[in-house]
Formats: C-alpha cells, structure tokens, sequence
C-alpha cells in the first residue's frame, strides 16, 4: 500500500511530500529544509526514485537540486513550466521576501509530465491530470486512495490567483473537472496546510458552496 508523508519546509510552509511503498519513494515538491527532507527518507528507510513537482513557483522547488544531487535521481514537470525552474523571474523567487530564498535556480528537468499518462516510477504508479488556474503548469497526482493537487486545492480555500499567469476561472473548472470527479472518501494533499477530501470541499469549500 502506498503511504504519503507531509513535510512542511521553509518560511510559508509550503508542504513537501514523500510517497513510499516498502523501499522506494517519490519525492514531491522539495521546496526548502533539504536537511530536514533527507532526515524523514532516511527515518523511513526508503530510496528515492525521482522528484515530481506540482508547479514551479520557488516555494516548491528551492531544495529540488540540493535532493537530486543527493540521490542521483531525476526530476519530472509539465512542459508548460520546464523554463520556470532557470528563470527566478517566472518562479517568482526574484519577489520573494524570504533572504534565503531569493533567487531560486535549478537545473534543467529530466523528464515531462504529460496529462493523462500513467507512470510507474519505481514501484509506485499514479496519473498526471493537469489542474491549471494556481499556474498554468500546474498539475495533481492520483494514487490509489489519494491525491496530491499542489496549489490548486486547499482545506476550505484553493490557491491563489493573484500572482502572475493566474486564472481564477481555469481554477474553479480545474477542480471541478480534475478533482471533485474524484471519490469522496479519497484524500487529498494540498501545497500549503492539512490535508482533506474530495467529499468535504465539495460539500463545504466556501468557493464552491
Ligand atoms: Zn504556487
């Protein structure tokens, strides 16, 4: 059974995510607090495979070379975003008000997230389905029990759109079309904050209801 395990990293808490089964893991997000990340996968005794990433605003990638290099593992994102993890400018770091984080730079991803397809990495399988409005490349995770939606949904909020390339009408359709098709029991694991599920924020969610 896949397990997930919520490490929030850095100033806002952006919320890293470590996907096991027994001994391998997907690491989603690596935002910031690269040693605190590295203590959890050793604690849990699991081996990286890869790093997914939601979306590529700097709060979300600012330990992603820092893991790669320490696992040798590649690192996945929609296309639509691959030029934001070079450009402090699209990431959003060069407006960042946190010292540590104020030019965020990776290096280029290995490989594609393409909407839609199903990827086996290791010995975990989930589907990529594209959840823009946050940011246009933003896209959610679908496991067995749960999803994992970055930005797009939030315990009783979604994310904002305010920021640049923000849509609030492709949001609000994201989630209704990508998540709240999903089952009401299944959990879902937001960017920021505790996690929740389809059944209560289509019930409850204030921009919804
Ligand atoms: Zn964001």
């Amino acid at each position: 059974m896949t397990q997930i395990k919520q490490i929030p990293t850095g100033a806002i808490q952006e919320n890293c995510y470590i996907i096991y089964n027994d001994h391998s893991a997907l690491i989603v997000d690596p935002g910031d607090d690269a040693p605190l990340i590295q203590q959890v996968i050793s604690d849990l005794d699991v081996t990286p495979k890869a790093i997914i990433i939601t979306h590529a605003h700097y709060d979300h990638i600012g330990a992603v070379d820092t893991i790669r290099k320490t696992y040798q593992i590649p690192v996945y994102i929609d296309p639509i975003e691959a030029d934001w993890l070079t450009d402090p400018t699209l990431n959003l770091s060069g407006l960042a008000r946190h010292d540590d984080m104020n030019n965020v730079i990776t290096a280029p991803a290995e490989f594609d997230l393409n909407h839609y397809d199903t990827y086996t990495i290791g010995d975990m399988t989930f589907k990529v389905v594209p959840t823009p409005g946050h940011s246009p490349g933003s896209v959610s995770f679908i496991f067995d029990d749960f999803v994992v939606c970055g930005d797009a949904l939030f315990s009783g909020s979604v994310g904002r759109t305010d920021l640049p390339f923000g849509d609030s009408k492709a949001l609000l359709t994201s989630i209704q079309e990508e998540l709240f098709t999903l089952p009401d029991d299944m959990y879902a694991y937001p960017g920021h904050g505790p996690k929740t599920t389809i059944g209560k924020e289509k019930t409850t969610n204030p921009f919804f209801n």
